[in-house]
């Protein structure tokens, strides 16, 4: 696919946004993006700059937001939405920050989200999908079933499985 680079990466050098998922565009020029199996490292509040009072004139106007580290992404990810606040949530089985560290979670873009009056692309956060081992049903690690994928076409969860799909 077309390499292609989305001006909102541009323009929001230092945080995550749909524009980080953008994998190429469609007919339309409308964006494609990937999904991401990513694991929460860290999360911290940190002041960073407000857009909002920066447009109105206040020089280094900042604000507090959430920030959400990802092993396999490499920016953080501002948690300010409730809608991302509850997908976390339902993501890693607990309401307490604490808890989602080291968890696993699903990075996607919702297109079209309804937001001051306009739409956009928002990213966002729900449970990794439950991957099933397509010869015996089992449930299977996302990093096997990502390998399997990859090496053979298919998710198989064992060297039996393998086996009986014929591939060796
Ligand atoms: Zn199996």
């Amino acid at each position: 696919m077309e390499r292609l680079t989305h001006w909102k990466k541009e323009a929001n050098k230092d945080f995550l946004g749909s524009w980080s998922l953008t994998i190429g565009a469609d007919e339309n020029d409308k964006p494609i993006y990937r999904e991401v199996v990513a694991t929460i490292v860290d999360i911290k509040r940190e002041a960073i700059p407000d857009m909002e009072g920066i447009k109105k004139g206040i020089a280094n106007a900042k604000k507090d937001e959430l920030l959400i580290y990802f092993a396999e992404l490499d920016k953080p990810m501002v948690i300010h939405a409730k809608t991302n606040f509850k997908g976390l949530e339902t993501a890693c089985g607990t309401p307490f920050i604490e808890r989602w560290i080291g968890k696993q979670v699903l990075v996607y873009v919702e297109k079209d989200v309804k937001a001051f009056g306009t739409k956009t692309d928002a990213l966002r956060i729900k449970a990794v999908p439950k991957r099933l081992c397509d010869v015996c049903g089992k449930i299977i690690d996302e990093k096997i079933f990502q390998g399997s994928i990859q090496k053979y076409g298919k998710a198989v969860c064992s060297k039996e499985c393998l086996e009986k799909a014929g591939i060796n």
